[in-house]
């Protein structure tokens, strides 16, 4: 893959000074000099990392052997999929701006990764609400996610059964599961002010136990931002954020899983969990899109980033959510300086707040524009965004319209794949071969459909026209044999 013009891959594993990382798994003092201690309800932090599928990773994560000059099974098959040699991807992993979120208790995986040097990936959330699905009907939307090309799945849900639905999901899916533990914390109390470090750790340590292999966790909301959401059209719109803060602000005390941080890596160490750095004071509107409460939080997850890498603990970054179009670029390389280049994970964004009911579109262009820009990962937005749980028709638009996002940003990124993918389909439309147009399409189903709409029998697929021009306007048709030799005679001599 050539190298983005905008986005040049500095340095290399070579030039990153390994390493505060103990491959013994011996954890360093957290900043304040805490002792990690085991809570009264919570895990035993210090036993031995095991899983549902009893395999340990002993601390030994994807980036401390890749600084060891490992080359992992999984950076391996990585490797393989993004057409990269083994070396390269070992070294993006120990720089830290490759992640492959791959806890080993989760059997059924095949092995990804997120970052630069990696083609742009799509994640869809699906999940149960307490009022509406159930687990039989998220499992049919992970198989539908992956069948539309899903790279990951976050399973969001909140409500009863969410152990069960969980376990369901990572036994079957083959994609990385990501979750967001603090919903399941909050189910398991009464309310937000019950919540605890150690109920929030627990939950971190039960789903990393169940092959969980990355995680959202909203550490970089301080209580000195939520001063700076006050003059907020929409306030806090992250879920997580949002519940975090009302807990500051009942108990006027700072954020438990920035203060019980060293815990989390602990955790996501033994199991070789991805922390996914959630942005909880993301923008949920135009008008408050890049304010000081949006950038105030992302120098603490630039922070925390470093605190992951010296942990060994894998680490991406979630970004907005809703930006107008003139402010993605800016957005993107913030992110990548103050974070080190750790992948980026957005949320769209919406460059407008104007059409809901159909924000896959208005999500899709944004994530088109930072997925040129260095964004890794895009979080799909469906056509019920703001409006309610997606159904399964959702889900398929969401993804379709991020499968596009995310391949004209290869494109614009001179990933070699991506092209020869345009170019296959380009050359079967030029040849009138509407099967193989059909074939080589993201939706074939629905590009053959469309055809046979108005020409639907056989001999209309080779058909040197469709019913849009019709055969004597359909100036491919009238452009086929041309004698180019004298083409360029012609023109020669009437020049
Ligand atoms: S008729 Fe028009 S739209 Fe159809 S194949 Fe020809 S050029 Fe393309």
């Amino acid at each position: 893959m050539s190298e983005h013009p905008l986005m040049p891959v500095r340095g290399g594993a070579a030039e990153h000074p390994p390493t505060s990382v103990d491959p013994r798994g011996v954890r360093e003092p957290s900043p304040g000099g805490a002792e990690v201690r085991r809570p009264a309800d919570g895990p035993d932090l210090h036993g031995a990392p095991t899983n549902t599928h009893g395999r340990t990773t002993s601390g030994r994560t994807q980036p401390v052997l890749a600084r060891a000059g490992e080359i992992t099974p999984e950076m391996a098959r990585v490797a393989e999929r993004e057409g990269l040699s083994p070396e390269v991807v070992r070294d993006e992993v120990a720089r830290g701006r490759l992640v492959i979120p791959a806890n080993p208790g989760h059997a059924a995986l095949d092995p990804m990764g997120i970052g630069l040097r990696a083609r742009v990936k799509i994640n869809a959330n699906i999940g149960s609400s307490p009022t509406t699905s159930s687990l039989d009907e998220e499992v049919d939307k992970l198989r539908l996610a992956q069948r539309w090309g899903a790279d990951t799945v976050m399973d969001l849900s909140t409500g009863k059964r969410i152990t069960e639905t969980r376990r369901a999901i990572v036994e079957t899916s083959t994609v990385p599961i990501g979750t967001v533990p603090i919903y399941q914390a909050l189910e398991s109390v009464k309310s937000i002010g019950d919540l605890t470090g150690d109920v929030l750790l627990g939950v971190i340590e039960a789903q990393a136990r169940e092959g969980v292999d990355y995680m959202t966790i909203h550490a970089g909301v301080r209580i000195r931002h939520l001063p700076l959401v006050r003059e907020r059209v929409t306030g806090i719109v992250s879920r997580g954020g949002g519940v975090l803060a009302k807990w500051m602000i009942d108990h006027a005390r700072e954020n438990p899983l920035y203060t019980r941080f060293d815990d989390v890596l602990e955790i996501c160490r033994a199991h070789d969990v991805t922390i996914s750095l959630g942005d909880g004071l993301r923008p949920g509107s135009i008008a408050d899109a890049s304010d000081r409460a949006q950038f105030a939080e992302l120098r603490t997850l630039g922070e925390l980033t470093t605190r992951c890498r010296d942990a060994g603990v894998q680490v991406m970054v979630e970004g907005p959510g809703h930006i107008p179009l003139d402010e993605l670029a800016e957005n993107v390389r913030l992110q990548q300086e103050l974070c080190d280049e750790a992948p980026f994970y957005t949320l769209g964004p919406l460059v407008t707040d104007i059409a809901p009911g159909h924000d896959h579109i208005t999500s899709a262009i944004g994530a088109a524009v930072v997925g040129w820009h260095g964004t890794s990962m895009l979080c799909y937005v469906t056509p019920k965004e703001h409006l309610g749980l997606p159904d399964a028709a959702d889900v398929k638009d969401g993804l379709i319209a991020y499968r596009i996002a995310a391949h004209a940003a290869d494109l614009a990124r001179g990933n070699a794949a991506a092209h020869a993918q345009d170019r296959a389909i380009s050359e079967a439309r030029f040849a009138f071969d509407w099967r193989a147009q059909f074939a080589r399409s993201l939706d074939p189903g629905t590009a053959q459909a469309m055809h046979d709409e108005t020409l639907p029998n056989d001999h209309f697929k080779q058909a040197e026209f469709c019913s849009m021009c019709g055969p004597k306007y359909c100036p491919m048709h009238n452009v086929r044999g041309v004698d180019w030799h004298a083409v360029e005679r012609a023109a020669a001599a009437a020049a």
